[in-house]
């Protein structure tokens, strides 16, 4: 059998699959079963955010590996602590953290942290959480249903649980809070919507008029997190004070992790809330090494660099082909140009990997761009140069 054909055969059908065979991965390269090099703008959609290999990383978790790689919750486990203080300071926010596994968990933290806060601080039990359309928050049965997507709610898996409502715009938001609302959950850069980011001035009133009412502002940060858009937290460029803030993919650099932080440190007593992998000794010092490595390409101003030349890059590329493209989008190292239309981005999105660049879409026609923070300039150089010539064939 093809390695193709035991896929199919083994695994549930769950994903429009590729099948290019990918063996090895040095930076932001990748090459193939025969030898053939990709330049990855992707990184496992905002996951590998040190890139493929990278000696720090991989250092840090095989020492890790070869002497304990789990020992239960019941035990402090000290990378985990370290790691949570590490994510408090650079967060600059006041706040303690819980450790799951992925994005979908992180959320699942936030919407019981919100419920619990909902029960003890209003008489009412509040209980309703409104988030934004064309959002995307997990794939469990709650964060489906958290998602804004019609398409997402099918009857096969009904049904869900009550609670959630979608508002179209930040501006519907407040006319649809009601005595019942516990918490707003919102991404400040919609990943799977299409990647446009909300006007900083419209995040902060909102955030404003939440604390007011006492009602919780979450921010899904499972994208946006870990310097994607410049800043630790996306929360950190928008200045504003979220109440809890989740976080997974960039956050191991692909060892999967979850975390959901939140300023209501006493919200959660023993047994509300666990998980049994989430923090162990793996994951947790991964999220360590990524978090110095980038704390310090933060610190040297490199990695801001590094997202204007990128940005720098792909805007060229978005003037240079008119008839192509609508809008570019993004933030830091989030970026997106919207095609004209879907059968467009389809089609962009061939001739890309068959000239060897590996991209991504968001929403019906938005190309992702969601690179390492730690790519080269040669990289970049040499990643546009191919997604140039895909673009020439369409064009
Ligand atoms: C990817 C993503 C999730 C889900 O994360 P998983 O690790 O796949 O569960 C949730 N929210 C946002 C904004 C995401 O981008």
């Amino acid at each position: 059998m093809t390695l193709e054909e035991i896929d199919k055969s083994f695994v549930l059908h769950t994903y429009g699959r590729n099948y290019t065979n990918f063996v090895r991965g040095v930076g932001s390269t990748l090459y193939d079963e025969k030898g053939d090099d990709y330049i990855d703008f992707a990184s496992g959609i905002a996951v590998n955010a040190v890139g493929h290999g990278n000696p720090r990383l991989t250092d840090a978790i095989c020492e890790q590996v070869r002497n304990i790689i789990h020992i239960s919750n019941l035990q402090v486990i000290e990378p985990q602590a370290k790691l949570a203080q590490k994510m408090v300071e650079l967060s600059g926010y006041d706040m303690a953290v819980f450790f799951g596994n992925s994005g979908a968990e992180a959320n699942e933290g936030a919407i019981k942290i919100a419920r619990k806060y909902g029960e003890t601080k209003f008489e009412n039990k509040r209980y309703k959480v409104i988030t934004l359309e064309h959002s995307f928050h997990g794939r469990t049965i709650t964060t489906v249903k958290a998602t804004g997507q019609e398409s997402f709610h099918t009857p096969h898996f009904s049904p869900y649980p009550d609670g959630f409502s979608y508002e179209k715009s930040i501006e519907d938001v407040y006319s649809a809070i009601d005595d019942e609302t516990v918490a707003v959950l919102i991404e400040l850069v919609q990943g799977e919507g299409g990647v446009e980011p909300f006007p900083k001035a419209d995040i902060q009133a909102l955030a404003k008029h939440l604390q007011e009412k006492g009602i919780l502002l979450i921010v899904d940060e499972v994208q946006t997190g870990v310097y994607r858009t410049g800043e630790f937290l996306a929360c950190n460029l928008y200045e504003i004070e979220p109440d809890i803030v989740t976080l997974a993919k960039g956050l191991g650099g692909g060892v999967p992790i979850g975390a959901v932080m939140t300023k209501h440190k006493d919200i959660f007593v023993p047994g509300d809330h666990g998980s049994t992998f989430g923090g162990n000794y793996l994951s947790t010092t991964a999220g360590l090494a990524v978090l110095d490595i980038l704390s310090e390409l933060y610190e040297s101003g490199a990695l801001h660099e590094n997202m204007l030349y990128f940005e720098g890059k792909l805007h060229e590329l978005y003037e240079k082909y008119p008839n192509l493209f609508t809008k570019d989008v993004g933030l830091g190292l989030m970026r997106g140009i919207r095609a004209k239309d879907g059968e467009t981005l389809g089609k962009i999105l061939k001739a890309a990997m068959e000239h060897r660049v590996i991209i991504l879409k968001a929403g019906r026609n938005t190309v992702r761009l969601l690179p390492s923070l730690t790519i080269t300039k040669e990289e970049i150089d040499e990643g546009f140069v191919r997604f140039d010539a895909a673009l020439a064939t369409i064009a």
